[in-house]
């Protein structure tokens, strides 16, 4: 079968029709050659003249070899018709008729050809993403949206970010109601998350949800598939998309393209990242499109990126907790015999994405078949566990022991930021989400506060098991980060000259503070570390009820 996206299939259909149309034209051409009324006076007299058809404005005279025709208003109709028949055709029997038949094959043609490309696009739109769906799209020429079938209900957990993105369905869905209150909504949505946590099946579940277009190119491609292309295949791709508003645009891995342009200058992706940062300028918040973008790497975008008008909506998508990942299991084995308790598989899953998730139900049921057994059974998934791991480099996987350290290394750090209203998201064994400094001018105690919480894990770790661990590197490095700053940048030290020691000083008083007030809310901190044990993560509000049930 042909295919019928491939330029070179439209070259050569156009050519086919512009023959036709060509050929048509000879074909059905007057071919006659004028005279004069004296010429077919001569042609009478020599009796060369065969037949005579009148088809006004003219006489239509045939010999045997030629045909002739002349204005009827310079012939003697009488004088001729007496000698000949005059044959009268009404005007459009012949040449008409001709054009009628012309004018039907062209539209014939473009039925066809209309219908060819139209079928083209219905199969395309016809791939669809499921949940369980392929996330490689083929590259093609053309860009062609989806229609993407996935719903929330495909996607598991993830409660709070469905939440976020239900303002963006609504709008999809009714531009017009928000376009008459004068809404503006953000043009720019940013997944950002570990792999495999779900960012482009979310995306696909808006458009499904919305039952908008979905446009996917993933950033990778953009710069290195269409390389000399990437600023057209961006317009392009907005182009489209305006076209077919209201409509989604998903851009995969947004960091290849708009990684910040640091010391690694690359001329092609900087080309590629203006003209997308030129498109989202481009076009008016009402015009129904939204660009979705999804990163690991929220911290390598360019900040150009992140400025208002641009992705100014972000939702984090993180590692999913133990009930989202007992949700994420029992979606994968909802049509799978098993009896399995999925609260002890959750909890043995710690640091497993989704997608991993999915390749270690798949291995266990894979190992289950393989054994002969009627179901799959606990054994099936600790068979295989150990190569789903060592698959899967991202995976933490903590043990037993591991993960109580992380729960009092975190419950150290949940307590102190609540106590001392640090604000967070969530903090948790995988996973922790500090919220950045909403304000632009942080008083001496708010950031001492910050540098406290960095601290309070190794406390913890030290009032507990009377060690630290490495797991304290991180919140270390940022604790030491942010007192240099405080005291170099800010200027907030003891002297008003900073002095090389100052930044070793402060962090031992806060750590030293840490500590007391670890000792007395000892209680507290037990609490906290209880509800991480169970739930992997906590919440802002949920450590202000264990705090205030205590006190
Ligand atoms: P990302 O874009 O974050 O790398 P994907 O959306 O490509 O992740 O997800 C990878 C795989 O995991 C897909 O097969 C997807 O269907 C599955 N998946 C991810 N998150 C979920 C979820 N919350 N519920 C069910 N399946 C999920």
């Amino acid at each position: 079968m042909p295919d019928f996206r491939s330029k070179n299939f439209r070259i050569i259909a156009g050519l086919v029709g512009l023959l036709l149309v060509i050929g048509l034209f000879l074909a059905l051409r007057d071919g006659s050659r004028l005279i004069t009324g004296d010429q077919l006076d001569l042609l009478a007299q020599k009796k060369l003249i065969t037949r005579i058809v009148r088809e006004d404005p003219y006489l239509y005279v045939r010999t045997s070899k030629m045909l002739y025709r002349v204005p009827v208003s310079a012939v003697d109709l009488k004088k001729v018709g007496r000698e000949y028949p005059i044959e009268i055709h009404k005007k459009w029997d012949m040449l008409n008729l001709g054009l009628i038949l012309l004018l039907l094959l062209l539209v014939g043609l473009a039925v066809v050809i209309y219908y060819l490309s139209r079928r083209d696009r219905l199969e395309t739109a016809r791939r669809v993403e499921t949940a369980e769906g392929e996330r490689e799209i083929p590259v093609r020429e053309s860009i062609t949206p989806t229609r993407s079938r996935v719903r929330f209900d495909d996607v598991a957990g993830s409660e709070e970010v469905k939440r976020d993105l239900r303002e963006i369905i609504d709008f999809l869905k009714k531009p017009a109601r928000y376009k008459k209150f004068d809404i503006r909504l953000p043009k720019g949505v940013l997944l950002a998350g570990p792999p495999g946590v779900g960012k482009t099946l979310m995306a696909k579940a808006v458009a499904g949800e919305a039952g908008v277009p979905f446009f996917y190119q993933s950033g990778a491609n953009i710069v290195e598939i269409y390389v000399g292309m990437g600023p057209r295949r961006v317009h392009e791709l907005f182009q489209a998309a305006k076209k077919a508003a209201p409509a989604i645009i998903f851009i995969d891995e947004i960091d290849a393209v708009g990684r910040h342009r640091g010391s690694l200058r690359n001329e092609e992706r900087e080309a590629t990242l203006n003209q997308l940062l030129t498109e989202m300028d481009g076009f008016e918040s009402d015009s129904g499109v939204i660009v979705m973008a999804a990163t690991n790497r929220i911290e390598m975008l360019d900040q150009a990126l992140l400025r208002p008008g641009r992705f100014d909506r972000r939702v984090h998508l993180s590692l999913p907790d133990m009930e989202d990942r007992r949700k994420i299991l029992e979606l994968y084995l909802r049509r799978k015999p098993h009896e399995l308790d999925l609260e002890e598989l959750a909890r043995s899953t710690v640091g497993f994405s989704a997608a991993a998730l999915s390749t270690l139900v798949n291995e266990a049921a894979l190992h289950a078949l393989r054994r002969g057994g009627k179901q799959i059974e606990e054994e099936d998934f600790e068979a295989v566990r150990e190569t789903v791991i060592s698959g899967k480099r991202k995976i933490l996987s903590f043990s037993e022991e591991e993960r109580r350290i992380q729960a009092v290394y975190q419950s150290g750090k949940a307590l102190v930021a609540t106590w001392l209203d640090v604000p967070y998201d969530r903090i948790g064994i995988v996973t922790t989400r500090m919220r950045e400094a909403e304000r632009e001018i942080n008083s001496r105690s708010d950031l001492l506060a910050r540098i406290k919480v960095l601290l309070a894990g190794s406390a913890a770790t030290q009032a507990v098991f009377g060690e630290q661990y490495s797991n304290a590197a991180e919140d270390r490095a940022a604790a030491i980060a942010e007192a240099r700053r405080l005291i170099h940048d800010y200027g907030m030290g003891e002297h008003l000259l900073a002095r090389d020691d100052e930044v070793e000083s402060l962090l031992t008083e806060q750590y030293r503070e840490v500590e007391t007030m670890l000792l007395k809310l000892r209680q507290a901190r037990e609490a906290i570390e209880a509800w991480l044990l169970e739930h992997e993560n906590i919440r802002e509000e949920e450590a202000r009820r264990i705090l205030r049930d205590l006190f």
